[in-house]
C-alpha cells in the first residue's frame, strides 16, 4: 500500500464533501473509514506488523494531497498518524513497547490525545487536569479541549499533573472508560470538521500500566526527537497541501475568467502574474525546506546523530506560515468572488490559518529558533535578560 497512491485515489471524493462538512461542522466520519479501510491509517506501520512501512517522507507527501481534498480530514488522522510513525521508528530503534501501540494501529484501532487544558490552554511541561495517586494507578478528573478525532477515537492519550506534585502524567484510556465524556464544542472559524472536541474526565481511574511519569521532551533525546520531527512534519505537509490546493484553484481559475471588455483572461493581468509568481516561490522554498529537512534527518538518522530541535521547529514555522501567506495571496488573486463559500479558496483561507496555531506556535518557535542560533540554552535562566 503506498499512501500517497491512496490519498491520490480518494482525493476527488474528499474534496467532493469538503464543502459540506465545512459549513456543517460535522466530522467526516465516512472519510476516515474510508482511509482506515484502505490501509492508510496503519501506513506508518512496519511492514513485518501489518503496515506499509511508509517513512516521514511518504506520509508527508500523503497528508498534504489528502490536505489539498479536505483539509478537516488530513488534520483528523494527522493526530493519530504521526504518534504511530514516531512509534514506528520507536520500533526500528528497537525500543519493545513501541511494538503495542503499532499492533493496535494495525488491527484498526484510532488513536487521539490532547494535551491542552480547557481552562489553562497548552503547557507541554505542566497540566492543569490533576491526577490523584490511588492503589493501582491515577485518578482524573477535569477537562481537557483540541481532542482532534474525539468522535471516532478508539483510544485516547493525554496529559495531567499529579497531585503530589511528581510532574506531569502521560496516559493513555479506552474511549469506553467509565466517567470519560467527549463533548462536542467545537463551533469554529477553521477546520471545522476535526471534531477536535472536549474530553471530560469525571473521576476516571487509569492502571498504573497504561502511565508513564514525565514527558518525553523533558530532554532532548532521540525519543523526544522522533515526536516532534512527526508532528512538527506532518502538520507543515497538512497547511503546505492547503496552500497548494489553493494555488491550483487560484491558477485555474484566474486563467478561465475574462471580464467583460477584456480580450485575453485575468491570468493575464499584471498583478495575477506576479501574485502568480510570488505564490510559486514562497511554496517551492516551503516545499523545498519540508522535504530537504526530512533526507538530511534521514541521513543524520542513519548515522547515529540526534538532529537539533530546531530542525523540526523551522520546518513547522516556515512552512506553516508560507502556507498563510501564499493562502491569502490566492485570495486576493481570486477576487471579490473569493468571499462566496461557493468557490473552495474562501473555506482554503480559513483553514489555513490554524496552522501557526499548533505547537510550537510562531511566539515559542521564534523563541526555539533564536536561542540555538545565538547558542542560548533551550532552558537557560533567567529566560530573559533584564
Ligand atoms: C485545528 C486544531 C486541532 C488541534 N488538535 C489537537 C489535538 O488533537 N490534540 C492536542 O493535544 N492539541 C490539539 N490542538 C491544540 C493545540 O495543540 C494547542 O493546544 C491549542 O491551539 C491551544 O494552544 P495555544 O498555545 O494557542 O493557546 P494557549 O495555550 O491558550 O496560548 C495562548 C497564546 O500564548 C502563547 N504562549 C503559550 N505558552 C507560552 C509560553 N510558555 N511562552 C510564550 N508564549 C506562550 C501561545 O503562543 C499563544 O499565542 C489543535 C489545534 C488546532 C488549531
Amino acid at each position: 500500500m503506498d499512501p500517497v497512491a491512496v490519498a491520490e485515489e480518494v482525493a476527488p471524493v474528499l474534496a467532493e464533501a469538503a464543502a459540506a462538512t465545512d459549513t456543517s461542522g460535522s466530522f467526516p466520519s465516512h472519510n476516515v473509514e474510508v482511509l482506515r479501510d484502505r490501509g492508510y491509517l496503519r501506513s506508518p506501520v512496519p511492514v513485518e506488523l501489518g503496515g506499509a512501512g511508509a517513512d516521514l517522507a511518504a506520509v508527508c507527501a500523503a497528508q498534504a494531497v489528502l490536505a489539498g481534498a479536505c483539509a478537516s480530514t488530513a488534520l483528523a488522522v494527522n493526530m493519530h498518524l504521526f504518534g504511530i510513525g514516531a512509534a514506528a521508528e520507536a520500533h526500528a530503534d528497537g525500543e519493545p513497547e513501541a511494538q503495542l501501540v503499532l499492533r493496535m494501529a494495525a488491527s484498526g484501532t484510532i488513536i487521539g490525545g490532547s494535551f491542552t487544558d480547557a481552562a489553562t490552554g497548552l503547557n507541554v511541561r505542566a497540566s492543569s487536569t490533576p491526577a490523584e495517586r490511588v492503589e493501582g494507578g491515577y485518578v482524573i478528573r477535569g477537562r481537557k479541549a483540541f481532542c482532534s478525532l474525539a468522535p471516532v477515537l478508539d483510544v485516547f492519550y493525554g496529559t495531567a499533573g499529579v497531585t503530589d506534585g511528581s510532574g506531569l502524567l502521560l496516559f493513555a484510556i479506552g474511549r469506553d472508560a467509565p466517567g470519560l465524556r467527549f463533548v462536542d464544542t467545537w463551533d469554529t472559524m477553521a477546520m471545522r470538521g476535526t471534531g477536535s472536541w472536549d474530553v471530560v474526565f469525571d473521576d476516571v481511574f487509569v492502571p498504573e500500566v497504561l502511565t508513564q511519569l514525565g514527558a518525553p521532551w523533558a530532554s532532548w533525546d532521540r525519543r523526544s526527537e522522533r515526536m516532534l520531527a512527526w508532528f512538527c512534519c506532518t502538520v507543515a505537509a497538512v497547511y503546505l497541501g492547503i496552500a497548494e490546493a489553493a494555488r491550483d484553484f487560484a491558477l485555474r481559475h484566474t486563467s478561465g475568467r475574462r471580464l467583460g471588455g477584456m480580450q485575453l483572461p485575468l491570468a493575464r493581468q499584471p498583478g495575477v502574474i506576479f501574485a502568480a509568481g510570488e505564490i510559486d516561490a514562497g511554496l517551492r522554498a516551503a516545499r523545498a525546506l519540508l522535504f530537504d529537512t526530512i533526507a538530511r534527518r534521514a541521513s543524520a538518522l542513519a548515522a547515529g546523530d540526534v538532529p537539533a530541535a530546531a530542525e523540526s521547529v523551522a520546518v513547522k514555522y516556515v512552512v506553516t506560515n508560507a502556507a498563510v501567506e501564499a493562502t491569502q495571496r490566492c485570495f486576493r488573486m481570486v477576487g471579490g468572488s473569493a468571499l462566496y463559500r461557493r468557490l473552495p479558496v474562501e473555506r482554503m483561507f480559513r483553514d489555513v490559518q490554524a496552522g501557526p496555531l499548533h505547537p510550537p506556535t510562531n511566539d515559542l518557535a521564534l523563541e526555539a529558533l533564536g536561542r540555538a542560533a545565538l547558542g542560548i540554552p533551550p532552558d537557560a535562566a533567567p529566560r530573559w535578560g533584564d
